[in-house]
């Protein structure tokens, strides 16, 4: 890049001089980390030799074990996505009617509802944390809530305790989207085997991938069960169904990256934390931006730079991605405006957004900055510099 903060245009410069970008590669947020690639590539070998590429093969099986034993949880039920793994999960534990999410969250939440003819009601968060508020969970409770999805947004847990007292108090069902929160830890545990069920996601975005895929990951023998029946159409052996069911199920190769991935989670991790500390040290001192703090007696695989503007910050959000964009640093704006201003729930709910003042405002606020084990050395000073010029300091 052409280094120096003189060297930063925000947009109005571009206009005027037409000058050609920091970067000459856009740099993206969530660009796959691929772990070692020479284990992938043997895996991949053997899997085209057996000629068994799908349909419960022996690379799933030890990448569900690996997966299993990481995370100090009896079952894992592995899937082709996240998406569908939250939607077998939500048929199996019986939810109905309505089921309580929160808006400020990637749409697959609400969609895994929706597609199942189930009601996404959304609560509020809490600012500090961006997780649900558990007051603002019972005040969206009616008679026709089956169940809470509460999601560990960037990793950070979900308010597990509050959430399990009152799906306890209402009898409801509670499980958690664990998308953002592979590595994580609550209290010294790993997240995996909080609520009924947890749900991950494996997309080639998340901090670990398997290219696309999830799990559904539980300590509860019947709905393991239940979820692997589903995955598999209802099969129960050969020529013998015995549920409905869908297509669920992972491919070998996917799970030969895993296993690759899983490998090198830990040097992931090392790598995120580092540029994160990096993050925060390049943007200290400028005027109201703030990088989120992950708690350093919890694991956390810093995956996720998430940057808030405060009022006093002299430029808005959206100018601020414009200007990093301009400099062809894709800076993600992630769930703005949340689910409740997305469609279909734009138009079921209308007035949606009189329930969620904290949401709407820190999707106002949020850009998610670019991080991984590729995050080019002069991306974290280039981010600060667009910032400074923007702070005017
Ligand atoms: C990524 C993600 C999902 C969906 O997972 P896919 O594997 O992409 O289907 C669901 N919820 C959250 C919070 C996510 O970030």
């Amino acid at each position: 890049m052409n280094s120096g903060v003189k060297a930063i245009r925000t947009p109005r410069d571009l206009a005027i001089n037409g000058a050609p970008p920091a970067f000459a590669e856009p740099i993206h947020v969530g660009r796959p980390n691929i772990g070692d690639r020479a284990a992938f590539l043997r895996r991949v070998e053997t899997i085209v030799d057996s000629h068994w590429l799908t349909n419960h093969g022996p690379t799933v099986g030890e990448f569900e074990q690996a997966i299993a034993a990481y995370l100090g949880v009896r079952h894992c039920i592995a899937m082709c996505n996240g998406t569908i793994a939250l939607e077998i999960a939500i048929r199996a534990l019986g939810l109905h009617g309505e089921v309580i999410v929160p808006s400020w969250t990637f749409v697959a939440t609400a969609h895994a509802l929706y597609w199942q003819g189930i009601t996404p009601v959304f609560a509020d968060i809490d600012p500090q944390t961006h997780n649900l508020d558990p007051d603002a969970v019972r005040r969206m409770i009616t008679p026709r809530t089956t169940g809470i999805i509460g999601v560990h947004l960037w990793g950070r847990s979900a308010p597990i305790e509050p959430l399990q007292a009152i799906a306890d108090e209402h009898g409801l069902k509670l499980l958690f989207d664990a998308a953002h929160a592979f590595g994580s830890t609550h209290n010294g545990r790993r997240i995996g085997s909080f609520g009924t069920c947890e749900v991950l996601s494996f997309h080639a975005t998340k901090a670990f991938n398997s290219m696309e895929g999830g799990a559904v990951v539980t300590d509860d023998d019947e709905l393991a069960e239940a979820t692997r029946l589903m995955r598999n159409f209802g099969f129960k052996g050969y020529d013998n169904v015995i549920h409905p069911g869908t297509n669920g199920k992972m491919i070998e190769v996917c799970a030969a990256m895993g296993l690759a991935n899983l490998g090198s989670f830990e040097s992931v991790v090392a790598s995120n934390r580092r540029n994160h500390a990096a993050y925060v040290e390049a943007l200290a001192g400028i005027r109201d931006i703030s990088v989120m703090a992950y708690d350093p007696a919890e694991s956390n695989s810093h995956h996720y730079i998430v940057l808030e503007i405060g009022d006093a910050f002299p430029a808005t959000r959206d100018e601020l991605a414009a200007a990093l964009q301009a400099e062809n640093i894709l800076v993600r704006k992630y769930f703005w405006p949340g689910c409740h201003g997305m469609q279909p729930y734009r138009d079921l709910f209308p007035h949606a957004r009189l329930m969620l003042p904290h949401t709407i405002d820190i999707a106002s606020r949020v850009v998610v900055l670019p991080n991984g084990t590729t995050l080019a050395d002069d991306a974290i000073a280039a981010i600060a510099a667009v910032c400074r010029v923007l702070a005017g300091a």
